[in-house]
């Protein structure tokens, strides 16, 4: 693994003449995760996965965007958001600028619920122009992993939000800033028609809480991060493989 960060462009020139040209690179958000997680949540969650994911690849490692598409929380201060548009012209530069050194794959590892279309959008408009390929990975095997960990319930299918699961993955990497003392549990009334329309989440969880993070544990969020590594690892190679199939 190589990150670009750290490297010099003649390390970097060095890497790509024996490794696989993958780059990996982290969407995260700087959001309203309760009063017990930090804004950076997402980022160091999707930094850590597409860290690990860099290293069992040998690929290249980009910086995280520290920023997303987090409208639906902007309510709340902390909370920075960018336009879906912003996120979709960054990741298609991105992948536009990867694609002139001579990558043939940017791997996306996404942190945050805002960006899957706005992501989607600049992968789909690679591959309009017959560009590089590029994947967006949206945790996979997370719902699995969290029904395997979990001890509470979820507010509602698939939504976690500063529960049990968020919490568990940041005690894992960085538990210095997970206040314990300040963990409630919060399960609001959604509405009927939750997960059809868009909608804000601000206004129906006053803390900002869907769940309860009190469970959590940093060995549930080791668990949980290697889960999503492996499954994602699944995907790439998935993708590799019918890109580059062996002649
Ligand atoms: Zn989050």
């Amino acid at each position: 693994m190589l990150e670009l960060s750290r490297a010099s462009w003649t390390d970097v020139a060095a890497h790509l003449e024996s490794h696989p040209a993958i780059a990996v690179l982290p969407v995260g958000a700087l959001e309203q995760h309760g009063p017990h997680l930090p804004l950076s949540t997402d980022t160091l969650q999707a930094d850590t996965v597409a860290r690990r994911l860099a290293e069992r690849l040998d690929a290249v490692l980009l910086p995280a965007l520290p920023f997303g598409n987090t409208w639906s929380n902007d309510a709340l201060p902390g909370t920075v958001s960018i336009s879906a548009d912003t996120v979709t012209a960054f990741a298609a530069d991105v992948a536009a600028s990867l694609e002139r050194a001579g990558y043939a794959l940017l791997v996306i590892v996404n942190g945050d619920f805002g960006n899957r279309l706005p992501l989607q959008r600049a992968a789909e408009q690679s591959a309009a122009r017959d560009g590089m390929p590029v994947l967006v990975l949206d945790y996979p095997g997370l719902v699995e992993i969290g029904d395997e960990v979990k001890d509470s319930p979820w507010a509602a299918p698939g939504l976690c939000h500063a529960d049990e699961i968020e919490t568990s993955m940041i005690l894992a990497v960085a538990p210095e800033l997970v206040h314990s003392d300040r963990m409630q549990p919060a399960y609001p009334e959604l509405p009927a028609d939750f997960g059809l329309r868009q909608m804000a989440l601000a206004p129906l969880s006053p803390s900002g809480v869907f769940g309860d993070p009190r469970p959590a544990t940093a060995e549930k969020g080791e668990r949980i991060i290697d889960h999503v590594v492996v499954q994602s690892e699944l995907v790439v190679r998935r993708v590799l493989a019918a890109l580059h199939p062996a002649s």
